[in-house]
């Protein structure tokens, strides 16, 4: 690759990348965008296997960037992104025999725009789903999906699209607390993940899948201190509210979708560019330079989708750290959000016992759990035994048979079903060790997925990949540890709080952040690289983004 001159170059070709490069173009820049692997998409990438004639995500599962500004902006629709909307959104199934099914009470009701509609009936099935374990807790969903209609969604939507305010101005979920109707009081700042499912809700069923939902969500423990940003879309998550829906061709779909926008306002992008350093004069970023000495000029700006460590560390080298830096950057955590993750490819897809009582809808659920119905396990041991064993004796996991909605995934007649479950960093084990629990901890995946569904035997199997911590280090340079997160999300590292000192601005001129390291942080459709965006056009007097 010859030396090159842009007017704004992005490092990394990963999800936020991808998102605003095309952004950036629109404005009227010339866009090149430098990606280490050898294709683009990061971690929302599809990939073949774990069987031959199968295609799965090496990453994100669950995915809703028809939400997001982005699709409307640029037709990602017209681009072949395309969404199946399933009308159920979310079960889990207790080893007591006993199940819960959501349907979203605020389904899609126009497949182009992603446009919704409050809907009686759905509200009435999920009611009656929670009503079998607390009437409380049913009289709670009606109560909270009111409110989440008239304040919380509004306020949630302007919070994740929108860059945090200064420390000291409220942000809209800080207003929202200041509402005696919100539902939402100032000490939920401040309480764990277990406080606030013992709040909001009376039985164990509940509790157990709001204790999950924000492992699911933000990666994050009981113990752990949510911050108001993952409250909300917590229990959305636990009450499912808004429809699951199933990108057709997998994660890679929004991508190529991304990239195919980009390229025809003439984003160009180039793989297999390990950027080694950003290059800075006069304190203001002039470029970059890769791996290979190939230096590419940066006119008005350098825009890093690559994690905390790598920008400051790596790629700016001490010479640009302050003390606070340093010291920012030894406080960052990264010990929760490490998953064991994968596909299995199956010639049937589970079908469990409790079906027979709850219908088909619970064999046909976008984001499916089984638990065992013990709230005190979960609460008390379950991270301890992750952390000293990296399994737990107890699954609490979660699938996904997308198949039934997206056909192209898998030979006709077969099916696939994604697996997720939580374990500890990779530092806790050595190599040889991760790659015999990885062995470990699909055993005992299996030996408890056929006490739900009896289906789920070896015979069953076409084949399986088990996806550890390692291979997510190993594969993604800033998933430190294997978070997934690129960093823990809980309060001290979200909102404001979320990347070092400037977030998406930083201490150099001209040199931006937009990755899940800032805020938005770790997850598919979160505002990191749109929000980036504002600040540029601010700066840059560009113009705004469509919201
Ligand atoms: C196993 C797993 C499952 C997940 N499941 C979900 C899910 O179901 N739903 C969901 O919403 N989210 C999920 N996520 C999270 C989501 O995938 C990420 O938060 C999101 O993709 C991060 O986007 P990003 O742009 O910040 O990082 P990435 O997508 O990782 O992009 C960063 C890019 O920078 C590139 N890069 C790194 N270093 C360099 C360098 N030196 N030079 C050039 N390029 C470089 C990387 O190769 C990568 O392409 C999951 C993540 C994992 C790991």
């Amino acid at each position: 690759m010859s030396d090159r001159v842009f007017d704004a170059v992005v490092i990394g070709g990963g999800h936020h990348g991808t998102i605003i490069a095309p952004y950036l173009a629109k404005a009227g820049l010339k866009v090149g965008v430098f990606e280490l692997l050898d294709h683009l998409g990061g971690s929302c990438v599809t990939e073949l296997g774990p069987a031959p004639g199968f295609k799965m995500n090496f990453c994100a599962q669950f995915t809703r960037l028809y939400g997001h500004p982005v699709y409307k902006e640029f037709n990602l629709r017209d681009e072949g992104l395309q969404y199946a909307f399933p009308d159920t959104n979310e079960a889990i199934i207790f080893d007591d025999e006993t199940a819960y099914v959501s349907y979203a009470a605020f389904p899609v009701v126009n497949k182009e725009t992603g446009a919704t509609q409050y809907s009686e009936e759905n509200v009435k099935r999920t009611y009656d789903s929670i009503a079998q374990f607390s009437k409380a807790d049913a009289e709670r969903y009606l109560e909270l999906t009111q409110i989440y209609r008239d304040l919380w969604k509004p306020a949630f939507t302007r919070y994740r699209y929108s860059p945090p305010p200064p420390y000291g101005t409220p942000d809209a979920l800080e207003e929202l607390m200041l509402n005696p109707k919100s539902g939402l009081d100032p000490t939920m700042q401040f309480m764990t993940c277990k406080q606030i499912a013992h709040y909001f809700f009376e039985s164990d069923a509940m509790r157990i899948l709001t204790l999950r939902g924000f492992m699911t969500s933000f990666g994050i423990f009981p113990d752990a201190v949510p911050g108001l940003g993952a409250i909300i879309p917590t229990i959305h998550l636990t009450l499912g509210w808004e429809t699951a829906a199933v990108a057709k061709g997998a994660s890679g779909a929004l991508t190529d979708a991304l990239v195919s926008a980009g390229k025809k306002i003439g984003v160009e992008y180039f793989v297999n560019a390990d950027v080694a350093k950003v290059l800075v004069e006069n304190g203001r970023a002039t470029g970059i330079q890769l791996a290979d000495g190939t230096q590419v000029t940066a006119k008005q700006m350098v825009v890093a989708d690559v994690g905390t460590y790598q920008l400051f560390e790596r790629m700016l080298g001490q010479k640009y750290q302050t003390q606070e830096m340093k010291r920012r950057l030894a406080s960052l955590s990264f010990d929760m959000g490490n998953v064991w993750w994968g596909a299995i490819a199956v010639h049937e897809l589970p079908d469990y016992k409790v079906a027979k009582q709850y219908g088909p809808d619970i064999n046909a659920t976008p984001r499916t759990y089984f638990a065992p119905k013990d709230l005190e396990y979960f609460e008390k041991r379950y991270t301890h035994e992750l952390y000293l064993l990296g399994i737990s004796s107890k699954s609490f996991n979660l699938s996904a048979p997308d198949t039934l909605w997206d056909p192209s995934r898998a030979p006709e007649g077969k099916h696939l079903v994604t697996f997720e479950d939580y374990t500890c960093p990779v530092s806790w084990f050595s190599r040889k060790e991760w790659r015999q629990m990885a062995e470990q901890y699909f055993d005992s995946l299996m030996e408890q997925w056929k006490t739900y569904a009896p289906n789920m035997t070896r015979d069953n199997i076409i084949g399986y990949r088990v996806i550890t911590p390692v291979d997510l280090q190993d594969t993604h340079p800033d998933m430190r540890d294997g978070n997934w997160g690129e960093g823990n999300m809980c309060a001290v590292q979200a909102g404001r709080f979320r990347g070092l000192p400037g977030g998406y601005r930083t201490h150099i001129k001209d040199l931006y952040m937009c990755s899940s390291a800032v805020f938005g942080g770790g997850g598919i459709a979160r505002g990191s690289s749109y929000n980036c965006y504002q600040i540029i056009a601010e700066d840059h007097k560009l113009r705004k983004p469509v919201f």
